[in-house]
């Protein structure tokens, strides 16, 4: 887990899985991308493979050891749905979610059909927690909004959209059953341009439909000369935000007990050839 961070919607994120592979017209020029490959071949680094899909066992009890409640992006670096990654894992991410109910977690994807067909086999009370915030990314009509149906169609407790990089005008949204709307630029080299209107009518649209609406930044080569004002204000808005007491440390420490229980439990049942080191994980 990694504390505090750049993105203006989280204070923390935690990536139990690493890399990924491109699916749409929004990973054209994935940060985590660049971030991951930057570091290939540096020996001992996480990110020595660069981008490449792998499981990260160690981490996944690590939300266990965090005392102080967080805003969690869970796998930044990488999408927890990813075809790749075994169900048993991402249901043990779930797993440590439910034990670490002090945070909020944003779990965010391009693979919606998997978040939903996932969800309804998985145990209802584990993916239906209200500390468990479930989204997906939507960047244009062709492949952004059939996810918003499938999320949706989703079991979850609060579902969210990151509208980011916003590449054209999404016309009218069906914004039922949806808790929380966040919209960017894309920002950085060779960044694609979003107009205003785009915007203002994503926003009326979540006004309209009594939706919070985050607006992250404006992008471009230079985000920071851009900003995130729009209509003269900033819009911070979120979803209600429920989550458990902190327990005692005794109690922390026998939850943790369980996670690293099941981690031996997954590496133990099946092994997964991850880029080029062999890893014991599940399926
Ligand atoms: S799905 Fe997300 S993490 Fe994966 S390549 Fe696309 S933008 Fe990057």
């Amino acid at each position: 887990m990694s504390d505090g961070s750049s993105i203006e919607w989280t204070d923390a994120t935690w990536n139990p899985v690493r890399g990924c592979t491109k699916i749409s017209p929004g990973c054209k020029h994935c940060y985590a991308e660049t971030f991951a490959e930057r570091w290939r071949g540096i020996p001992g680094h996480p990110y020595e493979q660069g981008f490449n899909l792998r499981l990260v066992p160690e981490k996944l009890a690590e939300p266990l050891s965090w005392s102080r409640s967080r805003m969690i992006f869970v796998n930044s670096m990488s999408d927890q749905f990813h075809e790749k990654v075994p169900v048993a894992f991402i249901k043990a991410v779930f797993e440590v979610m439910e034990l670490a109910d002090w945070h909020i977690y944003q779990v965010l994807t391009k693979r919606a059909n998997r978040l939903r067909k996932l969800t309804h086999r998985f145990a209802r009370s584990l993916v239906e927690q209200k500390h468990v915030w479930l989204g997906v990314s939507v960047e244009d009509r062709k492949y952004g909004l059939p996810r918003i149906d499938a999320l949706r169609e989703s079991r979850a407790s609060v579902r969210f959209l990151s509208i980011e990089p916003l590449l054209e005008d999404l016309g009218r949204i069906d914004l039922t059953g949806i808790d929380w709307v966040i919209v960017g630029g894309e920002s950085g080299p060779g960044a694609r341009p979003m107009k205003a209107e785009w915007v203002y009518s994503i926003r009326d649209q979540c006004q309209d439909a009594s939706v919070p609406f985050f607006f992250k930044q404006w992008g471009g080569i230079r985000k920071k000369e851009t900003g995130r004002a729009l209509s003269g204000r900033t819009y911070d808005e979120f979803p209600k935000i429920v989550r458990s007491p902190l327990p005692k440390r005794e109690e922390r420490m026998r939850r943790a007990r369980v996670i690293e229980k099941q981690v031996q439990g997954i590496l133990s049942r099946v092994s997964m050839k991850i880029g080029t080191q062999k890893q014991r994980v599940c399926t």
